[in-house]
C-alpha cells in the first residue's frame, strides 16, 4: 500500500490496540492516529498523532490530504450506556462522523473504509439464540439505532457509489491495555480489576445475563482480516455478524475463582440491565467464517488467563 492509514478515535479501547497492531504491520509512520484527546504513552510515542474532531469535515479532510491517507478506520463513537444519557450528542457524533468518511470515499479522496457496528443493532424482537445475519432488527437504544442506520448507509454507499466500506458487528470486547469506553459489557472488564484489587465485585448486570463477548486480540484480527480480504469476498456491505464466546456474569466469576478461590461476586442490576436484555445472547457468524475465513482463538478460559495477567501487570496489582 502506497498511501497511509488513518485511525479516528485511536485513543479509545479498540482504537489504541488497532493502531499499535497496524503500526507493527505497516511501519509506525504509515499509520496516523487521531482523536479529540491524547492516548496512552505507547500510542503517543509510537507514531504520528493528530488531535481532531471526527464531526469536523474540514479538519478530517486536511489530515487525509496532509498525510496522503488511503484507508480510514472510523472508531470514534459514543457507546451504548453513555449514549442513553446524551441521545442527541450520540446521534450527531455517530452519524456525522460516518457521513463525512463515506462522502470522502464517494469523492475518491480515500479508497477503503472500516466502520464498526455492534450487536446493539439487534433488539428485543430479534431471536436471542444463534442470532442470524439477516433477521428482525428493532433496536431500542440510541446507540443501536445509530449503528443500524449506519449499516444501511454503508450498504447504500457501496451499492450506489462503489464505496469500499467494510464493517463488523462487534460483540463486547474484553481487554486490559485501556479502560472501557461506556458500554453495557464493561462489567466483564471491571470484574478483573476488582477481583485483583479487592477480591469482590458487584455486577451491574444480573447473574444469568448471557452476552456475546470477544477477547481484544480476536477483534483486532477480525478487523484486519476483513480489511485484507479481496473485495469480491466481502459480500456483506452492511455489517458482518461476528462472534467468539458467550458467557454470563456468573460463569465469568466461576472462571475467575479457578485462579482467585476467595473471589466473591454479588449483583445489583442498574439501567444497563434493560439494554443487555434487549440484545442477543449468542450470534451466528457463519457468513464471516465462510466469506473471509474468520476464526476466533480465545475461549473463556484463555481470555480469563490473559486478562488476569494483563490487568495485574498493566495496573501493577498483585
Ligand atoms: P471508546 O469509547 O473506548 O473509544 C472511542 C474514542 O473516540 C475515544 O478515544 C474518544 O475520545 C473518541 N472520540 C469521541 N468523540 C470524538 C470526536 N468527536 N472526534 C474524535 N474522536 C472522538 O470506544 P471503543 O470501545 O474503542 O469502540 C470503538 C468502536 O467500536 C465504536 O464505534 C464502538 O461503537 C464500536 N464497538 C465497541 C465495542 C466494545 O465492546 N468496545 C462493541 C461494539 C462496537
Amino acid at each position: 500500500m502506497t498511501g497511509k492509514i488513518l485511525i479516528i478515535g485511536a485513543s479509545g479501547q479498540i482504537g489504541t490496540e488497532l493502531t499499535l497492531k497496524l503500526r507493527e504491520l505497516h511501519g509506525n509512520d504509515s499509520v496516523i492516529a487521531s482523536d479529540i484527546r491524547e492516548g496512552n504513552e505507547e500510542l503517543m510515542s509510537s507514531g504520528p498523532f493528530e488531535i481532531a474532531d471526527a464531526t469536523d469535515l474540514s479538519v478530517i479532510e486536511n489530515i487525509i490530504e496532509k498525510h496522503q491517507v488511503e484507508e480510514v478506520y472510523l472508531m470514534a463513537a459514543m457507546l451504548s450506556a453513555t449514549a442513553e444519557k446524551h441521545p442527541m450528542k450520540a446521534w450527531n457524533l455517530n452519524m456525522d462522523s460516518l457521513f463525512h468518511i463515506l462522502n470522502l470515499a464517494k469523492e475518491k479522496k480515500i479508497k477503503k473504509v472500516f466502520w464498526p457496528s455492534s450487536i446493539a443493532v439487534f433488539g428485543p424482537t430479534t431471536p436471542k439464540e444463534n442470532t442470524p445475519q439477516t433477521t428482525i432488527m428493532e433496536p431500542t437504544t440510541v446507540y443501536g439505532i445509530s449503528k443500524q442506520t449506519g449499516e444501511r448507509w454503508c450498504e447504500y454507499f457501496h451499492a450506489k457509489f462503489g464505496v469500499d466500506v467494510r464493517s463488523l458487528r462487534y460483540p463486547g470486547i474484553i481487554s486490559y491495555k485501556t479502560l472501557p469506553g461506556g458500554g453495557t459489557t464493561d462489567y466483564a472488564i471491571e470484574i478483573f480489576h476488582e477481583a485483583l484489587k479487592s477480591k469482590t465485585y458487584t455486577s451491574f448486570l444480573a447473574e444469568s445475563t448471557g452476552l456475546p463477548m470477544m477477547y481484544m486480540d480476536d477483534a483486532i484480527k477480525a478487523t484486519i482480516d476483513l480489511m485484507d480480504a479481496p473485495s469480491e469476498n466481502v459480500k456483506i456491505r452492511s455489517s458482518y455478524n461476528l462472534s467468539a464466546i458467550s458467557f454470563t456474569p456468573k460463569e465469568l466469576a466461576e472462571e475467575i475463582k479457578k485462579h482467585i478461590p476467595d473471589f466473591s461476586i454479588d449483583y445489583a442490576p442498574d439501567f444497563r440491565q434493560e439494554i443487555a436484555d434487549s440484545w442477543p445472547s449468542d450470534i451466528d457468524d457463519s457468513r464471516a467464517r465462510k466469506d473471509w475465513n474468520w476464526k476466533h482463538q480465545y475461549d473463556l478460559s484463555a481470555l480469563t488467563e490473559k486478562m488476569l495477567a494483563g490487568v495485574s501487570e498493566a495496573f501493577e496489582i498483585s
